[in-house]
């Protein structure tokens, strides 16, 4: 999967991120996605069964995460260098739906 993402045109989505990210005086963080879908957001335990097909999981402590959300907030904590509070994560969402125009 990730290569026919590869093939569909990284670069240019990379590209428009960066225009996007200067427009908007945002900084752009690239971070290396590996396991950020099959590590637990909370206590970081990593689920190396994971398919594609599981849209929601529990890890062994009992952490009930919705993949794409849980993806994102391993993502978001790799590109701040920190593990983040509740707070800080949902402050960041409300502000990406307000920009968003969701709210
Ligand atoms: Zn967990």
């Amino acid at each position: 999967l990730a290569k026919s993402i590869s093939d569909a045109g990284w670069y240019q989505f990379i590209q428009m991120l960066e225009y996007k990210s200067k427009w908007y005086g945002r900084e752009l963080i690239k971070v290396v996605p590996n396991h950020t879908s099959q590590d637990c957001s909370v206590c970081g335990w990593r689920n190396k069964e994971l398919e594609l097909k599981d849209r929601s999981w529990t890890c062994i402590n009992g952490h009930t995460l919705e993949r794409d959300l849980n993806a994102a907030i391993n993502i978001r904590n790799k590109g701040v260098g920190h593990t983040p509070s509740a707070w800080e994560i949902y402050s960041d969402i409300g502000r990406v739906a307000q920009e968003s125009h969701l709210l």
